[in-house]
């Protein structure tokens, strides 16, 4: 039988009535006979929330006691959809990061995982239920609580579908896909079928929050599929693979206010593209502080800022299509 593991986003399972959708997306897969690791971030903004009660009471807030804070978020999710899913006759158990054998470094709030211990999963899995892991947690050497960093719950979701050696890792969240820009800032932004790791390696580093940058060095090196689908439709989503197209422009992402970068395999040789940046850049006045070209992406930090309207044109002169 097939193992596949989801994630979902903080957003995803923001309350109760979200939290029924993300059982029936999970009951919908179980019935098709898979085994099912559900991996779920913090609802809604608790993590923002704890932090600000944390540096309330102590702006030198320890680091270890802020992991310990942190991790309670994920493990609320973790126990309300297991509640759910019982109640509804789908046999599951929630497990925390240390449970599910999730061994990371000391960094803390940024720690990264070093190894997983996959016997707990397997032996539930064997039992016919739906593991659910708390995402964004580890422990250390010393037995230690410690967060992967922002957005870190697609790394723990990548790195158990790699220790499982599953067949996918999907990834549900607010939106469908990954875009040829962030759909929230442009909306005639277009979904993108499909990434290379290395594209999508480029757009993450470079702030586009939808995977957490270390989730996808992961499934490179595993060479685990990593597809990000939306938790409120059903329509195709993103996938992130190997597969790599020569010569296409992929998306922009805008980091910061004054650094923009333009990502796609074979850029470096797409003399046409690097020709409209920089005449936008001529016809906006911009200033350049630094401009550097690689294989897969072109990044430029500007002296001034650089607008939502700049960002639109730049993307409807590129014509980027799929
Ligand atoms: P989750 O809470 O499910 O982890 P995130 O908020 O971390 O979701 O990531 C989803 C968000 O990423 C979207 O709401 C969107 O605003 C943002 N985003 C940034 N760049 C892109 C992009 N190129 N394509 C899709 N979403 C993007
Ligand atoms: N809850 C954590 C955060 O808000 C981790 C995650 O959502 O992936 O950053
Ligand atoms: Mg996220």
């Amino acid at each position: 039988m097939d193992t596949i593991v989801l994630k979902f986003g903080g957003s995803s399972v923001a309350d109760n009535e979200k939290l029924k959708i993300v059982a029936k997306k999970i009951i919908d897969l179980y019935e098709k006979h898979h085994n099912i690791v559900v991996v779920v971030s913090a609802q809604g903004k608790t993590t923002d929330k704890l932090i600000l009660e944390a540096k309330e009471i102590s702006e030198k807030a320890e680091d270890r006691e802020l992991d310990v804070l942190l991790s309670t978020g994920e493990q609320i999710s973790t126990a309300k959809l297991s509640i759910l899913l019982n109640k509804l006759g789908y046999p599951s158990i929630s497990l925390t990061g240390w449970q599910a054998g999730i061994c990371t470094n000391n960094t803390n709030q940024n720690a990264i995982i070093e190894c997983i211990d996959t016997s707990r999963i397997k032996k539930e899995l064997e039992k016919g239920k739906i593991v659910i892991v708390a995402g964004f947690q580890g422990i250390n050497e010393n037995l230690d609580i410690t967060t992967l960093g922002r957005g870190g719950s697609d790394t723990t979701a990548v790195a158990i579908a790699s220790a499982l050696n599953a067949k996918n890792c999907y990834i549900f969240s607010d939106v469908d896909g990954v875009y040829t820009t962030d759909p929230n800032i442009l909306e005639n932004a277009k979904k993108l079928s499909a990434l290379s790791y290395e594209e999508m390696i480029a757009l993450s580093s470079e702030g586009a929050k939808v995977l957490h940058n270390r989730c996808i060095e992961i499934g490179e090196k595993f060479k685990v599929p990593i597809i990000t689908k939306s938790t409120f439709n059903n329509k195709s989503g993103t996938v992130i693979s190997d597969i790599i197209e020569e010569n296409t422009i992929k998306s922009i992402v805008k980091k910061d206010v004054s650094r923009i970068s333009i990502v796609g395999n074979g850029i470096i040789r797409n003399i046409e593209s690097i020709k409209v940046i920089l005449d936008k850049i001529e016809k906006n006045k911009l200033e350049m502080l630094e401009f550097s070209v690689s294989e897969s992406k072109i990044s430029i930090t500007f002296k001034n800022q650089v607008t939502d309207e700049i960002l639109k044109e730049i993307h409807e002169d590129l014509r980027i299509t799929q």
